[in-house]
């Protein structure tokens, strides 16, 4: 199974990723998350990198195709691919038709993930998240059962992401609105395109898009 996660910054598709990935053994593809590790290491992808997240615009096609096909070539071919913020532009669609050609891999479904836009600046302003197992929270939505302490791993160091304040996140939404929602059509036109609301609870959406993998 391998499928990707759409919507706009904040609609969610980290949180069922990561809900995914314990239910169903899948693996997690975010090219956010590849690319914040680059910026932390000091590669010369996150030097890059930096400053055009900090901007809160797209960084080249060509280095986040590049990092999908190494985690493609390192997972193997048995484990489901979950796709999580990538493909962002048409350029990326079409090299991740050819990356899923090379490695054997088909596209199963594009989960779209409905979020009113209202909600997203408040969604990504209180977003953090474990400093040691990258576990996702909010401070309304999704607070740890015990104050200040992670459910999954205990720890009690959390972080925020720096690109998650209000200016960043409306040129985001600008750049999901630009460039990523028109990709959509070309995977409608192969039938593949599912819609969940994403406003529904965190665990509504998941049985949602557990449904749709189960048909
Ligand atoms: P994305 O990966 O699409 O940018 P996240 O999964 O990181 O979005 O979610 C953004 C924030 O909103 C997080 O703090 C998360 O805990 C919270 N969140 C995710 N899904 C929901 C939901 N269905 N209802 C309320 N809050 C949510
Ligand atoms: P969110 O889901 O909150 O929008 P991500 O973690 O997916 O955030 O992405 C954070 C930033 O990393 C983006 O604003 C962009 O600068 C960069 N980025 C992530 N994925 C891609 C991609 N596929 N193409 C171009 N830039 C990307
Ligand atoms: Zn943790």
């Amino acid at each position: 199974m391998n499928i990707i996660l759409l919507g706009p910054p904040g609609a969610g598709k980290g949180t069922q990723a990561q809900r995914l990935v314990e239910h169903r053994g899948m693996r997690q593809l975010s090219t956010g998350d590849m690319l914040r590790a680059a910026v932390k290491a000091g590669t010369p992808v996150g030097l890059e990198a930096k400053a055009v997240m900090e901007r809160g615009e797209l960084v080249s096609d060509e280095i986040v195709s590049k990092l999908i096909d190494a985690e493609l070539t390192a997972m193997g071919a048995d484990a489901g691919a979950i796709f999580d913020g990538y493909p962002r532009t048409e350029a990326q669609a079409h090299a991740l038709d050819a990356l899923l050609a090379q490695h054997g891999r088909s596209l199963d479904y594009v989960i779209e993930l409905e979020v009113n836009e209202d909600a997203l600046v408040e969604r990504i302003t209180g977003r953090f998240t474990c400093a040691n197992c990258g576990e996702g929270y909010h401070d309304v939505f999704k607070q740890p059962a015990v104050e200040a302490t992670c459910d999954k791993c205990g720890s009690r160091e959390f972080k925020r992401r720096l690109d998650d304040n209000e200016d960043t996140v409306r040129t985001r939404m600008g750049e999901y609105r630009a460039k990523t929602a028109p990709i959509l059509p070309v995977y409608e036109a192969r039938g593949i395109v599912r819609r969940v609301d994403g406003m529904a609870d965190i665990g509504t959406v998941t049985d949602a898009i557990e449904a749709i993998l189960a048909a």
